[in-house]
């Protein structure tokens, strides 16, 4: 591979549209290049990364029992009306109509056309369990695709689907898929965290995201600094705490707060901590308004609300329901007397001693409330997001918030698609039952975006090995000569030879430029041949992560660069 001869066009300035890092990297390196809106074209650098990243998946997913198919991406609208996702799915399923006027979309994920497959061939429980898997192109129509690979339109995607005759099969599919996503992960050389996730009424903890580590991510980690706790924000759980001693015995008595419905406005005019009031919030679901308390200082988990009235949907109710329900205006509700709802609260309310809450009259709050003794709580939960510090809910450590990029997801769907779509199998005993399914997916495009998130400085990309376009690059510098020409192409074959993919910068440009190109690209080590160390039987090698240069004889650059990359697995591994 020759640079002279490849498509490799960098960009000496960041392009105006590009956001995050990752994006202007993979343009300025001429990675990728927009055809429209969240849609790109890889060029021949992007692609070899891409390839890296899908054979990485390809022989991990393989090596744990999955067989690789290849489903079409147009799919009919009837498969998805029988999973009731035709009207579900909103505007990011891309629908069309062909030229019979027959309903189709763009796959935006494929459990219906697999289901479909699964149903048409496998009858009985010998047939079980099966886990097959794809790599493809995936549509989802983001009303705003932004940060180039990272939110895109068009994606390519590892995922795959695992039928089984027993809820225990389907455990141990889950716990394989597990296994084999963090052999991913680790051997494409990433830092990265497996997080419970939210799986929505099926509980437990039948769902993970595997989350890249960097600090520009858009997703909230909370993990444990002493245990492998480890939980996205919105299933992040918080522990009971204790109630508080009663030191109030009198009843609430009113006060005057003209104008102050905030939390910051109540406690900075009563002179009290945020800790101390209780914010009365009243949200609307499909079965009514409920009211919900949260200590000043929290934020209210939506989510978790949700699960616990097992509920589709929850949002702040509007001033109109607010007023009837607590005879009050927005922004001064209160649980004293609140008698047409139900009423509840998260933990840390019960640790309030003496609380500030709202009067549910304009311009008034109560203060000296026990939450034990002055207002009735149908349920203490965890109704809260975790914070910074909070008490790890499985050990003695405290929690930490860190950021992370989600590039793989494994989660047990259950029967929801073999129940709605018929997909069934007979039993031992002959009994007709559903299959129960799992669903895993991978981001391979996300997944090379979010390592350049990872791994980057001001100079460029610096791609973990696995994953870069080449693993070496060989730069002879200075004046043309033949004898740095021929010493230059020996070693691009040497590495060959030893099995490394290298590329050769036989441009006729100056070494400045041709250093700043191989940074940029990220290349994990830089060969140069100059006259100078050339004159001592020697090549410059320099690693691209540490920035050292050291000199090593050119007959044995091969076996070097090789002890280098073995160094470089062995301290990712630790
Ligand atoms: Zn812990």
């Amino acid at each position: 591979m020759r640079m002279s001869k490849l498509l490799i066009p960098t960009l000496k300035e960041d392009p105006a549209d590009a956001e995050v890092v990752s994006h202007k990297l993979m343009l300025r390196a001429g990675m990728i290049r927009k055809l429209t809106a969240g849609i790109y074209s890889y060029l021949p650098l992007g692609c070899r990364s891409l390839r890296k990243v899908e054979q990485i998946v390809r022989e991990e997913m393989d090596a744990a029992g999955a067989q690789e198919v290849f489903l079409p991406m147009v799919q009919p609208s009837e498969l998805w009306k029988e999973s009731g996702r035709w009207d579900l799915y909103g505007a990011e399923l891309l629908r069309f109509k062909d030229r019979h006027d027959r309903e189709c979309c763009l796959g935006p994920t494929h459990e219906e056309v697999i289901t479909d497959l699964v149903r048409r061939d496998v009858r009985s429980y010998r047939d079980l369990p099966l886990n097959l898997y794809q790599i493809q192109t995936k549509f989802r129509d983001e009303i705003r695709p932004r940060f180039g690979l990272m939110r895109g339109r068009e994606f390519m995607m590892k995922d795959g689907y695992s039928f089984d005759a027993t809820e225990e099969g389907a455990e141990e599919a889950y716990r394989t898929m597990w296994d084999a996503y963090s052999k991913v992960f680790a051997r494409c050389g990433l830092k990265f965290r497996a997080v419970e996730a939210d799986s929505g009424p099926i509980g437990g903890s039948f769902s993970h995201e595997f989350m890249v580590l960097a600090q520009t991510g858009e997703d909230t980690i909370v993990s444990c600094d002493s245990c492998s706790y480890a939980a996205n924000m919105e299933k992040a759980e918080t522990r009971p705490c204790e109630p508080a001693e009663a030191q109030v015995e009198s009843a609430p008595k009113k006060v005057s707060t003209p104008g102050m419905s905030t939390v910051e406005q109540v406690s900075q005019f009563l002179r009290v901590s945020p800790e101390q009031l209780i914010k009365t919030m009243i949200l609307s679901s499909e079965n009514g308004p409920v009211a919900v308390l949260i200590r000043g200082d929290h934020d209210l988990s939506p989510v978790k609300v949700k699960n616990y009235l097992k509920v589709a949907d929850i949002e702040l109710a509007d001033q109109r329901v607010i007023e009837e329900v607590t005879g009050g205006p927005l922004g001064f509700s209160g649980p004293v007397g609140l008698d047409r709802v139900t009423i509840l609260a998260d933990h840390a309310v019960r640790g309030i001693s003496s609380a500030v809450v709202g009067g549910n009259e304009k311009d008034v709050h109560l203060v000296d409330v026990n939450p034990a003794a002055a207002f009735r709580v149908d349920h203490y939960g965890d109704f809260r997001s975790a914070v910074e510090g909070d008490p790890c809910p499985r050990c003695e450590g405290k929690l930490i918030l860190t950021k992370g990029i989600e590039v793989g997801h494994v989660f047990k769907l259950g029967v929801k698609y073999s129940e709605a779509m018929n997909a069934k199998f007979l039993d031992a005993e002959g009994q007709e039952r559903p299959m129960i399914m799992g669903c895993y997916g991978i981001g391979v495009s996300r997944t090379i975006a979010a390592a350049i998130e990872q791994n980057h400085d001001e100079d460029g990309i610096i791609f973990p090995p696995p994953l870069a376009p080449f693993t070496a690059i060989v730069t002879p510098v200075g004046a043309k000569s033949s004898e740095i020409d021929l010493a230059a192409e020996q070693v691009y074959r040497d590495l060959w030879a030893a099995g490394m993919d290298t590329l050769l910068d036989d441009r006729d440009e100056r070494p400045g430029v041709k250093f700043k190109d191989a940074d940029l690209i990220g290349i994990p080590f830089r060969i140069t041949i100059g006259k100078k160390a050339l004159a001592q039987g020697k090549v410059e090698l320099r690693n691209r992560k540490k920035k050292e240069i050291e000199l090593v004889e050119i007959s044995k650059i091969a076996d070097v660069v090789k002890e280098e990359l073995e160094k470089w697995a062995s301290e990712v591994r630790s």
